[in-house]
């Protein structure tokens, strides 16, 4: 079997029945996010992007994917912000890879660390509360220091690595316990004009299904971090539902794009039902947005 150029396969796409080449593939992968990125107005003139950057596969191709459109545009930069939570070995690992990554695109990285921002590195936090599931944690404080810091150095835009199959499970999830405030906050762009602290995020890699993440990196080399997954996060329900979509997705190829699909039909006009049209509150301890008098990451440290 060939590529359409007639070249070697590289990647056999089962959902669209289409076997690509390694250069068609890469193409493919470029053209579905920038068509992303245009489609839902994710970069606006002027934007200056901060990147979420991990080290894994995910944020790694963001990067290097939106730094290809930046660089072409003089009013718009782009730096990259990874979060040392304090995990050990893996963490350094990432980071060291996120480091080598944005030297090799000649992007600016900053590290910021939970020990320095919130007192301690995460499993001291989480040894003070252990009831609590490490990643809601870890994820409530790590989505703190990003805007934070993000909006601290000038973003006017935050872009995450979620993949497909993340926002298929975002879904799931959020429908499963009906949490309609987190499932109306999904989708590609995510923009709360009257909250002037929140850094508008955007999601440029929310239609590719993470097989082809790690395809895409390989072929175009980008260093990242895969061996080891993180050493902190436990059997979640989050996991249990990847695992389901996995299975659901082999059987049934393009079940990922029909959740998402259907997401995105019904999240505009929930959207507009449930927007939030009282008071915007902030924060009584740090000033940071927030639902009620505390923020949720003051919320989770004071429990300490
Ligand atoms: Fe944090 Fe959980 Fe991710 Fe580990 S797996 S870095 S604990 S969110
Ligand atoms: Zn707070």
């Amino acid at each position: 079997m060939r590529c359409s150029c007639g070249k070697e396969v590289y990647f056999t796409r089962i959902y669209e029945g289409t076997n690509l080449c390694k250069i068609c593939f890469v193409r493919s992968i470029e053209k579905k996010v920038k068509k992303a990125i245009r489609l839902n107005k994710m970069l606006e003139r002027g934007d200056r992007v901060a990147v979420a950057l991990s080290g894994g596969k995910d944020s790694s191709a963001a990067l290097y994917i939106l730094n290809q459109i930046v660089k072409q545009r003089p009013d718009m930069e782009i730096f990259a912000i990874s979060i040392d939570e304090g995990i050990g070995p893996y963490r350094i690992k990432t980071i060291r890879k996120s480091a080598a990554l944005c030297r090799k695109l000649g992007v600016k990285h900053h590290v910021y660390s939970f020990k320095k921002e919130f007192g301690s590195p995460l499993p001291k936090l989480l040894k003070l509360n252990p009831r609590l599931n490490a990643c809601t944690y870890c994820g409530v404080l790590r989505r703190d220091l990003l805007n934070r810091k993000a909006r601290n150095l000038g973003a006017t835009k935050l872009a995450f690595g979620f993949n497909l199959n993340d926002e298929a499970e975002s879904v799931l999830l959020n429908f499963m316990f009906g949490n309609i405030g987190k499932f109306t906050r999904l989708g590609p762009v995510l923009k709360t004009e009257n909250i002037k602290k929140f850094v508008p995020r955007l999601k440029p890699l929310r239609e590719i299904p993470e097989e082809e993440l790690f395809a895409y990196c390989d072929a175009v080399k980008i260093p990242y971090y895969s061996r080891k997954i993180c050493p902190v996060g436990k059997e979640s329900v989050r996991k249990s539902i990847r695992k389901c979509l996995h299975e659901m997705e082999e059987k049934y190829p393009g079940t990922l794009f029909q959740i998402v699909k259907f997401a995105d039909v019904i999240i505009p006009p929930l959207r507009k039902h449930f927007e939030n049209k009282g008071k915007v509150i902030y924060c009584s301890v740090c000033g940071e947005p927030a639902s009620k008098e505390l923020c949720k990451a003051c919320e989770l440290l004071r429990k300490n």
